[in-house]
């Protein structure tokens, strides 16, 4: 059978939650038993989200086969529980640099490249040859930016061509919107929306389903009004107001009759919802969740929790696990260089320092990993947070006062970390970093095995430097575990302390792994240790957090 298709727009605003809406409609279908894919569609001219900066785009989300995508891909294979690649997201920037290659290698010799149907065309096959490689039943394909973005066009375009080239009966529309409510009339506005669709319409697309978000209850008249100015089904005019767990958000479309929707449209097989159980009572215990423990994450962008965004739900995903409702305390490692670590940790229970780039803020991280050991606080370091709680080591358990990595102090006399030899001639920047899955083997008396449970893993990796070798014995004399090998024994992947209850450093990303029914043994490990040595008074303030 030939794929189907679901194409998701948004409207009205961005950041309006399409991510979220897309990953939960993957999700309804696959608790339905279908196979499926998701695609992202992303307008920037950027080739990929590597080169930008985390205000601008939040977390580069890495996939197994090492690309460097938009962070929506993470939501797609939490919810999902599937694993995506490279192509799994394209960008203007992909499609026109693909394009002019063929160009300039005279692909189209004689002919001249326009935005249809070249562009479109290009746009078009990426779609259908990844749904047809991965041999899908659905392909759900999420197009980015807002309708009525100048550059979102060609992307709006190829999808309604795709229509045609696939048959009506094999695509559906579904048009995400915002209902605002007017403060002063308490009144929830359709007109963004009526606009929104006539715009899409003008394009040539008719959503078959509606998805409008809203703060509060949308009345029945409201949804009349949408559907009769917006021709769509009255049931396919389908509310989603806010929630607190965003994991919710599948079981709430599957009750507003979105996957019955779909199948019927899509002459699919309704499929059964019986095994919607695991995935919803997994999400009814984590509401559930009482006591709270305090994990400070430490970084630069602290102020855009976006940066950060898999660590967050990996973190709340070993919560579950180990019965305890997580709350994030954003400490911005700056505030540690002015104030100190006591006062910024003082009331946490547990440290995570996750990855990231340049100097700037990385004193400040160096202080919570010392602050961590000298009060053997559990520590969970994350590429650059394994990096720190190394260069803290050097600097004052082994007095290598100036010890410091080659990115921050290029002439440092102790290099404890350094740029890896292939690195060291790479000079363009996007896409050159050590990317995707690598194995690594452990120990089988660390600590890292025991949370593991096994000899051999794979984890997803996005840095240029390591741990310099030349220090690793003296590393190990004063109690470092190098508790994770590449099979070679030539890269250090896992760091611990043999004289901490947790103090693990990775020079992998783990939380690209975690998923809310599969958390990830090294978060759990980490929590575990949090629950055990609970700080008394450990809990700060509501307002200063993130749950
Ligand atoms: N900047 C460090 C490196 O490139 C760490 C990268 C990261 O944390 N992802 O090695």
């Amino acid at each position: 059978m030939s794929a189907k298709y679901i194409f998701v727009t948004g409207g009205v605003v961005s950041s309006i939650g399409k991510g979220i809406t897309v990953a939960s409609i993957g999700r309804i279908l696959k608790n339905r038993g279908f196979d499926i894919s998701v695609i992202k569609l992303d307008p920037y001219l950027n080739v990929d989200p590597g080169t930008m900066s985390p205000y601008q785009h939040g977390e580069v989300f890495v996939t197994e086969d090492g690309g460097e995508t938009d962070l929506d891909l993470g939501h797609y294979e939490r919810f999902i529980d599937i694993e995506l690649n490279k192509k799994s997201n394209v960008t203007a920037g992909q499609v026109y640099l693909s394009l002019i290659t063929k160009e300039r290698k005279g692909d189209f010799l004689g002919g001249t490249i326009q935005t249809i149907p070249h562009v479109t065309n290009e746009i078009k096959h990426h779609i259908t040859d990844l749904a047809e490689s991965l041999d899908v039943d659905v392909m759900v394909v999420e197009v980015g930016g807002t309708v009525g973005d100048i550059e979102g066009l060609p992307f709006l375009e190829a999808i309604r061509q795709l229509r045609n080239d696939v048959g009506r009966e094999n695509v559906y529309f579904i048009h995400l919107t915002l209902l605002p409510n007017l403060n002063v009339a308490n009144e929830l506005k359709t007109k963004p929306t009526q606009h929104s669709v006539s715009e899409l319409r003008s394009i040539g697309i008719q959503p078959d389903a509606l998805i409008c978000r809203s703060q509060g209850e949308v009345p029945d008249f409201v949804i009349d009004k949408l559907s009769l100015f917006c021709d769509v089904n009255k049931e396919e005019v389908i509310p989603l107001i806010d929630v607190d767990n965003v994991y919710r958000v599948p079981m709430i479309l599957e009750g507003y009759g979105l996957g019955n929707s779909i199948t019927k449209t899509l002459g699919l097989p309704p499929g059964s919802i019986s095994n919607n159980n695991s995935w919803s009572s997994a999400i009814s215990e984590m509401d559930a969740l009482e006591e709270v423990v305090s994990i400070a994450l430490v970084g630069k962008y602290v102020e855009y929790p976006d940066a950060y965004m898999s660590v967050k739900e990996a973190i709340t995903h070993a919560g579950l696990r180990v019965g305890r409702r997580t709350q994030i305390k954003w400490v911005h490692s700056e505030d540690l260089e002015r104030d100190g670590a006591e006062q910024h940790l003082s009331d946490v229970s547990g440290i995570v320092v996750p990855g990231g780039f340049g100097k700037r803020g990385v004193e400040g991280m160096i202080l919570a990993a010392e602050y961590a050991r000298t009060n053997n606080i559990p520590y969970l370091g994350l590429c650059l947070g394994m990096q720190v709680m190394i260069i803290e080591w050097c600097r004052n358990v082994l007095n290598l006062f100036q010890a410091d990595s080659e990115e921050f102090q290029p002439d440092t006399p102790n290099p404890v970390i350094h740029v890896m030899p292939d690195q060291m001639n790479v000079t363009n920047k996007g896409g050159t970093m050590r990317l995707g899955m690598y194995p690594c083997s452990l120990d089988l008396k660390s600590k890292s095995h025991g949370f593991y449970e096994s000899n051999l893993v794979e984890e997803r990796h996005r840095h240029r430097f390591e741990l310099n070798n030349a220090y690793r014995e003296a590393m190990e004399e004063s109690g470092i575990c190098f508790a994770g090998l590449s099979p070679d024994g030539t890269l250090v992947e896992i760091a611990e302390s043999s004289q901490h209850d947790f103090m693990v450093g990775v020079q992998f990303h783990p939380e690209f792994r975690s998923r809310p029914t599969l958390p990830h043994p090294l978060f759990v490990g980490f929590l575990d240790s949090v629950k055990q040595m609970l700080r008394e008074g450990a809990q700060f303030s509501f307002n200063e957090v993130e749950t």
